[in-house]
C-alpha cells in the first residue's frame, strides 16, 4: 500500500528570529530517550535534578523550582492563576506586547489591572514603579524582562526592592532572557520567575520552567484544595479562594514535584528530558559565559547592521542581548525581505506587533544561534537580499564590521 503521505521530513532552517530558535542537538537526543512512566523511582531523579539545574539557571535557591507542561504561557497562567484572588489589585508593567497579554492573563484570573505604560521603545523607571504601588495598595506586581515585540529589556534590579518595602509580591515573565542575558531571582527580589526553552535555553517549546519564593509558595499552598476542588481543610483560616485551574495549580504542581507526588497530570517525559538537557548544557557552560556569548554576538549583529547603514531600534542601555530590532528603510517590502531570507537562504527573521508592525524586523541570535557563524551567515544573507531589493547598503561592510566586532577568539 502507498502511504497516504510522505515520512515527515522538515527543512533545517537557521532560525533567526524571536524565538523558537534551533535546538541544541543534544537537547534532540535527550528526547529520543525511551519514555517511563512519571510514578516510575527513576523518574524522581529525573524531576529533583532538572529542579537543582534550573536553581542554578534562575540563580535562586527556591526549594519550589519545577516545570509547567506547556509552552511559556502556561507557567504564566499557572502563576497567575494560583496567586492572584478575584478582586486583588495587580500592577502590570506595559513595554510592549508580552506586557499586555499579562494583562489579559491577569483579568481573566479576576485580576484588577492597574497598568503603567511606557511608550513602545521605553522602560519603567523605578520610581513610577513606587507611584504604583503607593497609588494602588496591590498584592501583585508584574512584568516582563526582556520584551521581544519592542527588543527592550527592563531594568528589575530595583524593582524587587520597592516590592518587598510594600510587601509587594513580583512576578516576572523571563521567557525571553533567562540564560541568554544577566537573570538574578534571589539578588533582585523576584517571587516568582517563569520562562520557556525555546529562547535562549536552547530548547524546543513545550516546557515553562518557573521558580517560586517561599512568600509566594506561602500564599498560594494558602489556597490548596484537594483533587476534586474542594478548599484544603487544613488550609490556615481566612485563606484565598480556590484556584480557577486544575491543569496549572500550583499548589498542586509543587505537591507532585514533592517526594509526596500525589498524581496530577501525566509528565510530558520527553519535554522533561528535553529542559533537563538544555539547562545542563547552560549550566556546563556557565552562566555568566552564556551571557556574555550572547552579549558579544548582538554587539557584532549590531555592529553590522549600523555598518550596513541601516538604523537598529531602541535604546543601547536598555536593548536585549539577543534580539535586534532594525527599521525597514523607506521604501522597502519587509514581507517579501522576510521571503527572500527564508526561500534563498533558509533564514527565518521575524516582524513585530502593533505599532511597529511593518516597521522593524527583528533578528535574534539566541541559543545555539548566538555564535559567530550564524551571525555572519545572518549579516552576508541580509546584505544582499536588501541590495537586491534596491536598499542603499553599503556592500562589503557589515560581515567585516560584525567580525571584527566579535574580537579576537
Ligand atoms: C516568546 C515569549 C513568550 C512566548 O510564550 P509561548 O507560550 O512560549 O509562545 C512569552 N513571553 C515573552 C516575553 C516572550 O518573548
Amino acid at each position: 500500500m502507498t502511504p497516504m503521505f510522505p515520512v515527515l521530513d522538515m527543512p533545517q532552517r537557521l532560525l533567526m528570529g524571536a524565538g523558537p530558535c534551533n535546538v541544541h542537538p543534544r537537547v534532540l537526543r535527550a528526547m529520543a530517550c525511551d519514555v517511563i512512566g512519571q510514578m516510575d523511582p527513576e523518574m524522581t531523579g529525573c524531576m529533583d535534578e532538572t529542579a537543582e539545574l534550573y536553581r542554578q539557571v534562575f540563580r535562586t535557591k527556591n526549594h519550589h523550582t519545577l516545570l509547567i507542561d506547556g509552552s511559556a504561557r502556561a507557567a504564566i497562567e499557572a502563576a497567575l492563576v494560583s496567586l492572584i484572588t478575584p478582586g486583588m489589585n495587580v500592577v502590570v508593567l506595559r513595554i510592549g506586547r508580552f506586557g499586555l497579554l499579562l494583562t489579559e492573563i491577569v483579568t481573566r484570573c479576576g485580576g484588577v489591572v492597574c497598568a503603567v505604560d511606557v511608550p513602545w521603545g521605553e522602560v519603567v523607571p523605578p520610581d513610577r514603579v513606587r507611584d504604583a504601588i503607593v497609588e494602588h495598595r496591590p498584592e501583585l506586581l508584574v512584568c516582563v524582562h526582556g520584551d521581544t515585540s519592542t527588543t527592550t529589556a527592563q531594568p528589575l534590579a530595583e524593582i524587587g526592592a520597592v516590592c518587598r518595602e510594600h510587601n509587594v509580591l513580583f512576578y516576572v515573565d523571563a521567557t525571553a532572557t533567562l540564560g541568554g542575558m544577566p537573570f538574578e531571582t534571589d539578588a533582585w527580589g523576584i517571587d516568582v520567575a517563569t520562562a520557556g526553552l525555546q529562547k535562549c535555553l536552547g530548547g524546543p517549546p513545550g516546557s515553562a520552567p518557573i521558580t517560586m519564593s517561599e512568600r509566594a509558595v506561602a500564599q498560594i499552598m494558602a489556597r490548596r484544595h484537594d483533587e476534586a476542588g474542594i478548599r484544603n481543610p487544613d488550609a490556615p483560616q481566612g485563606a484565598g479562594p480556590v484556584i480557577r485551574s486544575n491543569y496549572f495549580d500550583l499548589a498542586m504542581l509543587i505537591n507532585y514535584w514533592s517526594p509526596e507526588r500525589i498524581n496530577h497530570h501525566t509528565e510530558a517525559t520527553s519535554m522533561l528530558y528535553a529542559a533537563r538537557e538544555a539547562a545542563l548544557i547552560a549550566v556546563e557552560e556557565g552562566m555568566d559565559a552564556r551571557w556574555a556569548r550572547h552579549a558579544r554576538a548582538s554587539r557584532a549583529m549590531v555592529a553590522g547592521l549600523l555598518a550596513m547603514d541601516l538604523s537598529v531600534y531602541g535604546d543601547d542601555a536598555t536593548r536585549m542581548a539577543n534580539v535586534t530590532g532594525v527599521v525597514v528603510p523607506e521604501g522597502c517590502d519587509p514581507i517579501r525581505v522576510r521571503t527572500l531570507m527564508r526561500t534563498e537562504f533558509e533564514i527565518e527573521i521575524v516582524s513585530s506587533f502593533g505599532p511597529l508592525a511593518g516597521k522593524i524586523w527583528r533578528i535574534g541570535a539566541m541559543g545555539v544561534n548566538a555564535t559567530k557563524p550564524k551571525v555572519l551567515q545572518t549579516l552576508g544573507a541580509f546584505e544582499a537580499v536588501l541590495a537586491g531589493e534596491g536598499v542603499a547598503v553599503t556592500r562589503g561592510a557589515a560581515v567585516d564590521a560584525a567580525r571584527a566586532a566579535w574580537g579576537a577568539e
